[in-house]
């Protein structure tokens, strides 16, 4: 039976059901504690730690599954497995046992924008000073340099735990993701929106921080900006919208559209080293590439007119090439030569 024979993977009623099911998980999750009773009953903090396994069980599950169809390609092996052991060791165990043993609950997978209240002023000082370094240097620091080095696709796909759902529980969705201009255009929009919020909201709490509450008013204003930007972003977009929407639009509705970390690592990644380069002249057209992009990137077009790119939405899953019959991708971290570039008509301008 083909993918678009299956109706739960092609938005049948199984699908509608599913999504509806989703979407209401998150509401109960996000805004009532009928879960704590039962996370409580596993012995298990509160409802966040029970979202917690299951999400892990997901990404195992999802991982198992993704590894039966896509397992013959190493870096996918690598990638999924990795994306395992970072959801059950940092996702879920490590907070839950730091508590435990006299420390904060504290995500390392993580980073500011994404984790949006990790680089508050009053956050910061309540974490202990190797806690605080690390959200402060992992954000500033490190994952720019990683994402110049070798793209978003280190975080995207290998480490973030929004990515390694997506990669693997949503796997059966992906080729849903629309590759139309429309939806190009409002990616743009919605994400670059949404990063600059981020700042703005970022820097307004700070202020208020730092300040300590000296005007009544703005403190108010930081207020609701806070609780706004958790409501909307935090919940509504990343959780009832971004994963409740799979199995209608594809798994990556949240990183394609409205995370602010895939948006900020997609413009360094448009001044690094990573690229998919298109071998010369061997492209049949058949189309696979841009059919199991999870990020609606129409390779296609780019490998019929033997341009490689560099897209600062493509997270790297490496998709692309696995699925090609010619070999005609590979994804790399090389800056060309300037031959290479010239020969290659190697694209960098476009979003
Ligand atoms: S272009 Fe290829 S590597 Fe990039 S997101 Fe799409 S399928 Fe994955
Ligand atoms: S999968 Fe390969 S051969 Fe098919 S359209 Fe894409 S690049 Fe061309």
């Amino acid at each position: 039976m083909t993918t678009y024979r299956q109706a739960w993977r092609n938005r049948g009623p199984a699908a509608w059901l599913l999504s509806a099911t989703l979407i209401g998980s998150y509401c109960v999750l996000y805004w009532t504690s009928w879960l704590d009773p039962i996370a409580q009953g596993l012995g298990l903090r509160n409802r966040w730690f029970l979202y917690g396994l299951l999400y892990t069980v997901g990404v195992g599950g999802g991982g198992l599954l993704y590894l039966r169809r896509h397992g013959s390609s190493r870096y996918n092996r690598l990638r999924i497995m990795t994306n395992f052991g970072i959801q059950a060791i940092f996702g879920f165990t490590l907070p839950f046992v730091m508590p435990l043993l006299g420390q904060p609950e504290f995500y390392f997978s993580y980073l500011w924008p994404l984790k949006y209240d990790i680089l508050y002023p009053h956050t910061l000082a309540g974490l202990p000073t190797y806690l605080a370094v690390y959200a402060i240097l992992g954000a500033t620091v490190v994952a720019p340099v990683l994402a110049l080095s070798f793209g978003k696709r280190w975080y995207c796909s290998w480490i973030c735990g929004c990515g390694a759902l997506a990669n693997t529980f949503g796997d059966p969705w992906r080729h849903l993701t629309s590759s139309s201009t429309r939806a190009w255009r409002f990616e743009r929009l919605a994400v670059h929106t949404v990063l600059l919020v981020a700042f703005a909201a970022t820097g307004v709490i700070a202020a208020d921080q730092l300040l300590s509450s000296k005007s009544a008013a703005f403190s108010s204003f930081a207020y609701e900006v806070k609780q706004g930007y958790g409501f909307v972003v935090g919940a509504l977009l990343a959780g009832v919208v971004g994963t409740g929407l799979y199995p209608l639009l594809g798994p990556r509705v949240w990183c394609r559209n409205f995370c602010p970390m895939a948006a900020l690592l997609g413009i360094i990644q448009k001044a690094g080293r990573f690229r998919i380069r298109v071998k010369r002249d061997m492209c049949i057209s058949c189309g696979n590439c841009t059919t199991y992009c999870e990020m609606g990137i129409d390779v296609r077009s780019y490998a019929q007119s033997n341009q490689s790119f560099t897209r600062a939405s493509c997270v790297g899953c490496g998709m692309c090439a696995h699925v090609c019959p010619r070999g005609v991708l590979r994804l790399e971290n090389h800056a060309p030569r300037a031959r290479d570039k010239a020969r290659q008509g190697l694209i960098t301008a476009d979003f």
